[in-house]
């Protein structure tokens, strides 16, 4: 396994010399400071084994990869009721699209864009506060990770609060179409917070493993949910860029804004990379290059 200790300071290695990295997401403002040179990839194997290279200790803002965990608690409590609110198809739309919901008439198109997102949080939360149900995701994420420093950041979570007026018009316009139970300011305020739960590279891998599917990894979910996160992840965890993450990769994965990427190897590994600087879609621009380069080379990939 040396090898793949190799293989990813390579990797570490080039993106470092990449002058063209992408932009640092500023629509969120805590989030505009963040050093664009900033670079980590974590992988868990199967095995049991953790390689990290670069700053894998620095914890990141996970933003939408956190649609991951919550969709994972809202289908073991809802089942598969939620389909009723949210669907199942690529979006092919921006994440925060408006016009789209308006097109759909309430339903969002899935439950990693952002008004999906916030369906999911809404029908997780149920009648619960918002504070027990960040308190049910946090044990969850900790439970996956195997770690109980995870935790929220509130300077992120409240500065997407005084400026996330498009979440706020997407909860508004759900809410309008009856598929909000809870006030929306409830709902944001839950979202938000979820999207500023914060983790190393190390710690996302390690949270990963519940959906790699093999034995002796944490089973938080049935083997048919495993089955059914990762096929979502494939189809809609890059918003309007999924088609080109299946088709560079192979691989099932969801981006945040933050600039980490969380990808699945059925079977073999969970992969976290954070490099901040985005592409126009708003995902990881030498993330996903990584990732490329390490499928490539590990063969790794659901295609055969
Ligand atoms: N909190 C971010 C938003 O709602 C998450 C988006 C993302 O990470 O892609 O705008």
């Amino acid at each position: 396994m040396s090898d793949l200790a190799a293989l990813l300071d390579e990797i570490a290695e080039r993106a470092r010399r990449q002058p063209e990295r992408g932009r640092v997401a500023s629509y969120i403002p805590e989030l505009a400071g963040v050093d664009p040179a900033r670079f980590a990839m974590s992988v868990a194997t199967a095995d049991g084994q953790v390689h990290s290279t670069g700053d894998a200790d620095v914890p990141f803002s996970i933003q939408s990869i956190s649609k991951v965990f919550a969709l994972a608690l809202a289908l073991g409590r809802l089942g598969d009721q939620l389909w009723d609110r949210v669907g199942r198809e690529p979006s092919g739309f921006a994440f925060n699209s408006i016009l789209q919901l308006e097109h759909e008439k309430g339903v969002p198109r899935n439950p990693f864009i952002n008004a999906g997102a916030l369906v999911v949080t809404d029908a997780v939360l149920g009648r619960h506060p918002p504070r027990e149900y960040l308190g049910e995701l946090l044990r969850f994420v900790r439970a996956a990770a195997g770690d109980d420093a995870i935790h929220i950041n509130e300077s992120v979570a409240r500065s997407e609060l005084a400026t996330g007026h498009i979440n706020v018009a997407l909860a508004h316009y759900l809410l309008a179409h009856g598929n909000l139970t809870n006030a929306p300011e409830l709902v944001l305020g839950a979202y938000f917070h979820q999207c500023a739960i914060e983790m190393t590279t190390a710690q996302l891998a390690r949270a990963g493993r519940f959906l790699i599917g093999a034995e002796g990894m944490p089973r938080l979910v049935s083997p048919e949910r495993v089955r059914r996160i990762n096929a979502l992840m494939m189809t809609c965890g890059h918003y309007d860029a999924s088609g080109d993450f299946a088709f560079r990769t192979g691989l099932p994965g969801k981006s945040g804004v933050g600039g980490g990427i969380l990808v699945i190897a059925p079977g073999r590994a969970a992969i976290a990379v954070w490099s901040p600087g985005l592409t126009d879609q708003g995902n990881s621009k030498l993330g996903t290059e990584a990732v490329e380069r390490l499928a490539k080379a590990t063969g790794w990939s659901v295609f055969g």
